[in-house]
């Protein structure tokens, strides 16, 4: 149906905003004690008030709100001081209570923004419209029984942070980046788990078109269920083609609710606009509306970690390293936080990052270990860095040698390791000279040819300097000294 015609898909621009979830990682559900937790027994986690039993009143679970001004802080947003909870009605199997309480005119955090990199690698600042606090319904099972849905109220009341981006997003990238830095941030954050394959983070994206230069948004079309950032970036690419396709064969587009399809690679209708909800929004009776204090705020603000966005920064800027590297290295707060460390220790960050990015994560990858649970302390690699810096040991020896007799023995030094392993570095003037000398004399005509002008020559002699010193000699010293003989 749809023509990859790359000239018309050109006249269009792509308008996106999206709308993600974030589950909790709460103790507890968002408006009762229920446990919040994956993988319990079906329906265990389940008292009265989870159920909606008459008479049981739901409170508001403070770590919620706690969790959701550390996300509004991080995202830019003004934090709202008074605000009351709503109730969203609507019947579902899975919906014990008949309705959702969350938060419609009166959103815990507003008018924020992420700053992301657009399809040009240029910073591309996107508004973040509202963060709301929610629940999640119950999870209806239609695979397991031949002739019934079964349901699990086990996730009914699951706390939810729903953000709501601004129309500002403009290309594919911009949607994947700004996505991948709202997982980012609620892992920092250690809000949510950000895994959209397991459905513990979420994402509806809103897609229209318009004829580039034109002021005016076309309809836009609301697509559901992608469980991964590849899928919402394969669901945007398909849903913008279908537009532009309609819109070029004179056809309008409707304003619908659709759903991605990940084998096929397409979106289908929902329902259309006329089916839409009136989900009858009105103030939550049962709980009394919340006034936050500006303490609470700042006491938050004091629990925030670095965010990534501040750490890549820090890391391009001012300790000067790549853009890549730094994107590396703050993709995973754990690592993050191990190199912040690492480099109180030593200032060399190059080299300090190409060892965490380098010898470091493909060990932790190799064995399945977490950083958390590595045997060496960034100091232990500082002092690796040392001994190469200060030419006790090569780089080759130092990767290819002592780093995995460290791991294994992280009780000892550095040093005594290498000592043990005999690889440190020879940079005795003296002893290297004698061998160099005696590399010199093994091979007279090549030393009368080297005076003579091959000067590639010096390669065999740093081979034979080597061997005689079983590889021990510093190879920066040992080149100066064989030229200064061999010149001399
Ligand atoms: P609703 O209440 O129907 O969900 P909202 O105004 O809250 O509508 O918008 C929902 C999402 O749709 C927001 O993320 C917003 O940025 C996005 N959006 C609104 N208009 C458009 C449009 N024309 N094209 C793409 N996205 C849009
Ligand atoms: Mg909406």
């Amino acid at each position: 149906m749809i023509e990859e015609r790359k000239e018309i898909l050109d006249k269009y621009q792509l308008v996106v905003g999206l709308e993600v979830h974030a589950q909790l990682l709460t103790k507890s559900k968002a408006y009762a004690g229920d446990l919040n937790a994956f993988g319990s027994l079906p329906n265990s986690n389940t008292s009265p008030l989870t159920l909606g039993h008459p008479g049981t009143l739901p409170r508001v679970n403070h770590q919620v709100v706690d969790f959701a001004i550390k996300l509004g802080l991080a995202t830019n947003c003004s934090i709202t001081r008074e605000m009351h909870f709503a109730r969203k009605n609507y019947f579902y199997a899975d919906l014990p209570k008949g309705y959702q309480i969350t938060q419609d005119t009166t959103p815990i955090c507003k008018a924020g923004y992420l700053d992301v990199k657009d399809a040009n690698h240029k910073i591309k600042r996107i508004g973040i419209t509202r963060i709301h606090i929610e629940e999640d319904a119950g999870k209806s099972i239609h695979d397991q029984d031949p002739f019934n849905t079964l349901v699990d109220l086990n996730r009914a009341g699951v706390p939810l942070l729903e953000i709501v981006s601004e129309p500002d997003i403009r290309s594919i990238e911009e949607a994947y980046n700004y996505l991948a830095e709202i997982r980012r941030l609620v892992r920092y954050l250690e809000i949510c788990d950000g895994n959209m394959e397991e459905g513990s983070m979420r994402c509806d994206a809103n897609v229209s078109v318009m004829l580039k230069g034109s002021k005016t948004f076309g309809n836009r079309c609301e697509v559901k269920n992608m469980n991964s950032l590849r899928n919402v970036q394969r669901a945007i690419e398909f849903e913008m083609k279908r537009q532009v396709f309609l819109i070029e064969s004179g056809a309008p587009v409707d304003q619908q609710t659709r759903s991605f399809d990940a084998v096929q690679g397409t979106t289908f209708t929902l329902r259309g606009k006329e089916d839409a909800h009136d989900y009858r929004y009105f103030p939550e009776p049962d709980i009394q509306p919340l006034s936050l204090e500006q303490a609470v705020i700042d006491e938050v603000r004091k629990t925030m970690p670095p965010l990534p966005n501040e750490l890549f920064s820090k890391y391009t800027e001012e300790l000067k390293l790549s853009e890549y590297d730094a994107g590396i290295l703050i993709e995973s707060k754990p690592i993050a936080l191990y190199y912040n460390e690492l480099i109180e220790h030593t200032k060399n960050y190059k080299a300090a990052a190409n060892w965490v990015i380098g010898e470091i994560k493909s060990y932790l990858n190799q064995s399945a270990t977490s950083i958390e649970d590595f045997a060496l302390r960034p100091a232990q690699i500082a002092e690796i860095i040392d001994l190469i810096d200060s030419d006790k040991i090569s780089k080759s020896a130092a990767s290819q040698q002592l780093f995995s007799k460290f791991v294994a023995d992280p009780s000892s030094t550095a040093e005594q390791i290498a000592e043990k392993a005999n690889i440190l570095q020879e940079s005795d003037d003296d002893w290297l000279e004698e061998i160099a000398q005696k590399a010199i004399g093994a091979y007279p005509d090549k030393a009368e040819a080297y005076r003579k002008g091959n000067k590639g020559l010096l390669g065999l002699f740093m081979g034979e300097v080597m061997k005689l010193s079983n590889r021990k000699a510093n190879p920066k010293m040992a080149s100066q000294i064989l030229r200064k003989l061999l010149e001399s």
